[in-house]
C-alpha cells in the first residue's frame, strides 16, 4: 500500500515535470492533465480503437497483463513506455487489473471529431468518465456470478463505530454499528469486501488484516466522511425529509454512508446512484465470528484456499445466482434474533410441508436469471439489450413462481409473495412492451444494433427495408459490372477504410481498366481505387452514391435503436423499486427452498432456539465430512449427542488420534452457526441457547508471512477467546498448547480450561491429549469428562467414533504412525521408548495436578554424548544466533552425539 503510495507520488512528480517540459505533443498535453488529476489510477487513454496507457502506468499494466511495452515519441530525450489493449475487448484485461488490485480511470473521447473541429479544436475532448477500483464494479465480465462484491466505507471515533457496506452490481447497502475495536475487525472480514475506504489513520489501522484477506484499502480525505453531510446526501439519493423510515442512524452511521456514495459518486462520475434503501443492523444482532473461527471451521473456504470442501460449498442448494450470493450474505451475517432466525425456519418448513410446491419451484428456479446484476446494469447506465430481455424473463418467471404460495403463508413468504407481486400491472405492462420490443437474438451492447423487433417500430422498419432493398440493389449492380466488364468473377465488396469498391483479380485488372460504359462508349466504366498484389480496386459514381444512401439509412435506422433503449431503459427506471424488491423475493424464496432441499436430502431437523444457555445436540453429524464419506463410499457417520448442560457445560474431550475428536468439535460449532443463519442442522434433535460469539481454535498453522510461529499463533488466537467470550458463547478448542514442551504445553491448556470454566462461563468443547487434565473434572463443577469409544482387537483398534463417558486410556499415537506407513524400525523404537516412559512415569489419569505429573517424570537414560548435546542446547539463547551460528551449532551438536 505504501509502495504504491510512494510510486503514484513519484509518479505524479515525474508528470508535473513532464508537463513543464515545452515539446510536448497536444495530446500528450492533454494525457498529462487526465494523469495529474488521477495519479493514483492506471489510466487509460482511449486512442482509435485501442486504450493506451503511458510511463509508469504501461510499465505495470504491461507486467500484469503480460503484454508487450513499446514506446511512443520521447520526452527529455527518454522513451514514453506506452502498451496498450484493444478497446472492444478491453473488460478481460480490466479484469486482470483489478483483480491485482490496481484502480483504472477510464478516458474516453467525450465529443466527436466534429464538435471538436467546430469549436476550433485540433484535439478531440477527453475525459475520464469512470474509475474502476475492485469494489466499485458492475460489468458481468469482472464479476463472479455467485459471489458478491461488496465495498465498505468505514468510520470510527475513540468508543465506536460504523461499517456501511454496497454491492453496487445489486443495489444492495448494509450499515452495521458497535463499539468494540476488534467486532469492527471481525465484520469486516466476515463481510469479506473486495475494498474498504476509510479515513488514512483507520485505513492504516486496517491495512495488515485487510491486506492479509486479500482486500484492498483506500484511504480517502476524512473531509469525505462527514457525517452531517452525509445524512444530506442519504436525504438526497432516497429523495426523503428523514432516513428514520429505514431504521435508526446515528453521526457514525452517517459519516460511513456519506463517505460510501461520496466514493461511488467519484468512481462512477455520476450522480445518479441507485442502492436499495439501507438495511441497518448494529453487532449485537449478528453472531459474531471472528476470523481465524471462519478459517478454523472452513464456513466459506477451506484451510487449503478453495471452496470445494468448505461448509458453504456443501450445503448450497440454491438454483439462481442471485440465491447463490445471498447465502453468502447470510454465511457473512449470521443472527442472534431468536424471531428473526424462526422467521426463516418457518419458510424452511413451509417448503418441507408443500411438497407439490417445492417440486415445482425446484423446477422452475434454475430457469431464473439475474434480474439483480441486469437492474443494476441497467441503473449505471452500462446496460444492454441482453439486460431488457433478463428483465422479461424474470419478471414473467417470477409471476408464474408467486403462483406457487396458496394458503396460509408464514409471514417471511408472505412477505416475499407481495414484493413479488407489487404493481402488478405496471409490470404486466413492462413485460408486454419488451416481449414487443425485443428480437429473437439480442446483441451484447444496444450500439451493436439490431436488437428492435420487425413491426415494432415503423420508421425503424422503414429504413431497415431501404437498407434491405440497397442491399439488393448492390447485388444487382454487381451483375451489371460482372456482364458489363464480362469478368465474371467481379465482386463489390466493403472495408471500413474505403467503404464499398469493386474488385478483381490482377489476372483482370487490365480488362477492368479498359471496361466502358455500356451506354456511353467514351467513357470507363470504372475509375480506378487501389492495387494490391493480391487484387485491384475500383469505384463508380452510382456504388459512391448508393453508399451514402446505405450508410445514412443505417444511421438512422441506428439512432431509432438507441432511442427505443433509452425509452425502454427510462420505464425501467420508473419501477426500479419493485423490481429490485421482486428480485430479492426470488433470491429469499431460492434459499429458503434450498435449505428445504438440503432438509429432505440429508435428514436435517428444525432447531429449536431458546433465550437460555441450553445446549442438546441429539444425534449431531458433521455435514462436511457425512457427505464426504458417502462419496467416498466408506463407512457411515456415526451420529453423537452433545449436551453442554448446566452442570457439564464444558466438556473435556480426550480419545485416541484418528478417533473423530475434531470432528465432533467442530460439528456441534457447525450446527450452532447453520441454525443462526436459519437453516435446519444435521441431527436428529437440537435445542440451543441463542450463541452471541462463536469461537473455535482447532489445529496448528504458521503465518510466517505475518512474522508469528505456530505457538504464536495458536496462543494469539487463544489469548483473543479468553478476553471476548462470554457466557453466551460456545468455545471450541482442539489441542491447545500442542505446539510447544510438554509441560509448558499442558499447563497453558489447564490454566486456559480453568479460566473458561471460573471466568468466561462460557459453553465449550476442549479436545486434548493431554490425559492429566481430566483430573479437572473432580475441581470443576462444570467440567465433563468424555471420550471417543475405540475397540482392541487382536491386538488392533478399530475406532467406533462413538462418544461415551470418561476418559481415554491413551493415545494410540504410536498405533496411529504405524496406520501412516512409518518404516517398521520407527515404529519398534517408539513403542519402546513409549514403554520405557510409561513404566517411569506415573498413569497420567491417576496423577495428583500437573505439578506432580511433571515430577514424576523421569525421562528415559541417555548416553553421555546426548546428554551434553541436551545440557548445550538448554543452554542456548536462540534468538541471539545468526543464520551462520546456528548452522555451526547443528554440526556441533550432531558431532556431540557421534
Ligand atoms: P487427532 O487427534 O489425530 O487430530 P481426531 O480424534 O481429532 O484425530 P478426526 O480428525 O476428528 O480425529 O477424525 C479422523 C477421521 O475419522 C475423519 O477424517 C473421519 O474420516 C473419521 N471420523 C471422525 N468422526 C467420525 C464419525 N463420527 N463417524 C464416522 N467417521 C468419523
Amino acid at each position: 500500500m505504501k509502495s504504491s503510495a510512494a510510486h503514484q507520488a513519484s509518479l505524479f512528480e515525474s508528470i508535473a515535470e513532464e508537463a513543464a517540459q515545452p515539446a510536448l505533443t497536444p495530446m500528450m498535453q492533454q494525457y498529462h492533465a487526465v494523469k495529474q488529476n488521477h495519479p493514483d489510477c492506471l489510466v487509460f487513454y482511449r486512442m482509435g480503437d485501442f486504450y493506451e496507457l503511458f510511463f509508469d502506468d504501461a510499465v505495470i499494466a504491461s507486467k500484469i497483463l503480460d503484454i508487450a511495452l513499446t514506446k511512443r515519441g520521447k520526452t527529455a530525450e527518454t522513451d514514453i513506455p506506452m502498451c496498450g489493449v484493444p478497446a472492444h475487448a478491453y473488460e478481460a484485461y480490466l479484469a486482470k487489473l483489478i483483480r491485482h488490485g490496481q484502480r483504472v480511470a477510464i478516458c474516453d473521447q467525450v465529443e466527436t471529431p466534429e464538435q471538436a473541429k467546430a469549436r476550433g479544436a485540433k484535439l478531440v475532448q477527453r475525459d475520464v468518465i469512470r474509475i474502476v477500483t475492485p469494489g466499485t464494479v458492475t460489468e458481468d465480465t469482472l464479476l463472479s456470478a455467485r459471489d458478491s462484491n461488496y465495498l465498505a466505507s468505514v468510520a470510527a471515533d475513540k468508543n465506536s463505530w460504523s461499517i456501511a457496506w454496497a454491492d453496487l452490481s445489486t443495489g444492495f447497502l448494509g450499515v452495521q454499528s458497535g463499539t468494540d475495536q476488534t467486532d469492527l475487525l471481525n465484520l469486516c472480514l466476515q463481510i469479506q469486501p473486495r475494498e474498504i475506504i476509510a479515513t488514512p489513520d483507520l485505513a492504516n489501522q486496517l491495512l495488515p488484516l485487510a491486506t492479509q484477506h486479500n482486500i484492498v484499502v483506500s484511504p480517502q480525505n476524512a473531509a469525505r466522511f462527514n457525517a452531517q453531510q452525509g445524512e444530506r446526501r442519504l436525504h438526497q439519493l432516497y429523495k426523503v425529509k428523514s432516513a428514520e423510515s429505514f431504521g435508526t442512524f446515528d453521526s457514525l452511521d452517517y459519516a460511513a454512508i456519506g463517505g460510501l456514495i461520496d466514493y461511488i459518486a467519484l468512481t462512477q462520475k455520476t450522480d445518479g446512484i441507485s442502492l436499495a434503501p439501507p438495511h441497518k443492523t448494529h453487532a449485537q444482532g449478528i453472531l459474531l465470528i471472528d476470523a481465524a473461527t471462519r478459517r478454523n471451521l472452513e464456513l466459506s473456504v477451506t484451510l487449503s484456499g478453495e471452496k470445494q470442501g468448505s461448509l458453504l460449498s456443501t450445503i448450497d442448494r440454491t438454483q439462481s445466482a442471485a440465491g447463490a450470493r445471498l447465502l453468502q450474505q447470510h454465511f457473512a451475517t449470521p443472527l442472534t434474533d431468536k424471531n428473526a432466525i424462526a422467521a426463516r425456519h418457518d419458510g424452511v418448513a413451509w417448503f418441507l410441508e408443500q411438497s407439490t410446491a417445492w417440486r415445482h419451484l425446484r423446477d422452475q428456479l434454475p430457469r431464473l436469471p439475474d434480474l439483480e446484476r441486469a437492474l443494476s446494469r441497467i441503473l449505471w447506465g452500462r446496460g444492454g439489450p441482453r439486460d431488457l430481455s433478463v428483465l422479461r424473463d424474470g419478471l414473467t418467471l417470477g409471476k408464474e413462481i408467486a403462483q406457487n404460495f396458496t394458503g396460509p403463508l408464514p409471514h417471511i413468504l408472505q412477505q416475499a409473495v407481495t414484493h413479488l407481486q407489487a404493481n402488478p400491472q405496471t409490470i404486466d405492462a413492462l413485460i408486454a412492451q419488451l416481449d414487443k420490443a425485443l428480437a429473437e437474438e439480442l446483441p451484447y451492447q444496444a450500439r451493436d444494433g439490431g436488437f428492435i423487433r420487425d413491426g415494432y417500430h415503423a420508421e425503424l422498419d422503414n429504413y431497415r427495408s431501404l437498407q434491405n432493398d440497397t442491399r439488393k440493389i448492390m447485388a444487382a449492380l454487381q451483375q451489371r459490372y460482372c456482364d458489363a466488364s464480362r469478368i465474371p468473377t467481379l465482386k463489390i465488396k466493403h472495408n471500413n477504410v474505403l467503404g464499398y469498391f469493386i474488385e478483381v483479380s490482377p489476372t483482370n485488372a487490365e480488362q477492368a481498366m479498359q471496361a466502358h460504359d455500356p451506354h456511353n462508349h467514351d467513357v470507363k466504366l470504372f475509375v480506378h481505387r487501389q492495387t494490391l498484389a493480391s487484387a485491384t480496386r475500383f469505384t463508380t459514381m452510382e456504388l459512391q452514391q448508393l453508399e451514402e444512401k446505405i450508410t445514412s439509412a443505417s444511421v438512422r435506422a441506428m439512432q431509432i435503436e438507441l432511442q427505443l433503449f433509452a425509452d425502454l431503459v427510462q420505464q425501467i427506471e420508473q419501477i426500479s423499486s419493485p423490481i429490485r424488491q421482486a428480485a430479492q423475493a426470488l433470491a429469499l424464496i431460492d434459499v429458503l427452498c434450498g435449505w428445504a432441499t438440503l432438509a429432505i436430502d440429508e435428514k436435517y431437523c428444525r432447531p429449536v432456539l431458546t433465550d437460555d444457555t441450553s445446549f442438546a445436540i441429539i444425534g449431531g453429524r458433521h455435514p462436511v465430512v457425512e457427505q464426504a464419506l458417502r462419496q467416498k463410499q466408506q463407512q457411515s457417520f456415526t451420529a453423537n449427542d452433545c449436551r453442554l448442560e448446566d452442570d457439564q457445560s464444558l466438556w473435556l474431550l480426550t480419545g485416541p488420534n484418528m478417533a473423530g475428536k475434531s470432528t465432533f468439535l467442530r460439528q456441534n460449532a457447525l450446527i450452532v452457526f447453520l441454525a443462526q443463519i436459519g437453516a435446519y442442522v444435521p441431527a436428529a434433535d437440537a435445542t440451543i441457547g441463542i450463541v452471541d460469539r462463536l469461537f473455535s481454535r482447532v489445529g496448528a498453522a504458521d503465518d510466517l508471512a505475518q512474522g508469528k510461529s505456530t505457538f504464536m499463533v495458536e496462543m494469539v488466537e487463544t489469548a483473543a477467546i479468553l478476553h471476548q467470550a462470554t457466557p453466551r458463547s460456545l468455545v471450541i478448542l482442539d489441542e491447545i498448547g500442542r505446539g510447544t514442551a510438554t509441560y509448558d504445553g499442558l499447563a497453558i491448556a489447564w490454566a486456559t480450561l480453568e479460566h473458561l470454566h471460573n471466568h468466561n462461563q462460557c459453553r465449550g468443547l476442549f479436545a486434548t491429549h493431554y490425559h492429566e487434565m481430566t483430573q479437572t473434572e473432580k475441581d470443576l463443577p462444570r467440567v465433563a469428562c468424555y471420550t471417543l469409544a475405540i475397540k482392541e482387537w487382536e491386538g488392533d483398534i478399530i475406532f467406533l467414533h462413538h462418544i461415551v463417558k470418561g476418559a481415554a486410556a491413551g493415545s494410540y499415537g504410536v498405533h496411529v504412525a504405524q496406520l501412516a506407513g512409518m518404516p517398521s524400525a520407527v515404529i519398534q523404537r517408539a513403542q519402546s521408548i513409549l514403554n520405557d516412559l510409561e513404566q517411569h512415569t506415573p498413569h497420567p489419569v491417576t496423577a495428583g495436578s500437573v505439578a506432580d505429573s511433571a515430577a514424576a517424570f523421569t525421562p528415559p537414560a541417555l548416553s553421555t554424548g546426548e546428554k551434553a548435546a541436551l545440557d548445550h542446547l538448554k543452554s542456548l539463547q536462540p534468538d541471539g544466533l545468526s543464520a551462520k551460528e546456528a548452522l555451526d551449532l547443528v554440526y556441533q551438536l550432531k558431532n556431540k552425539l557421534n
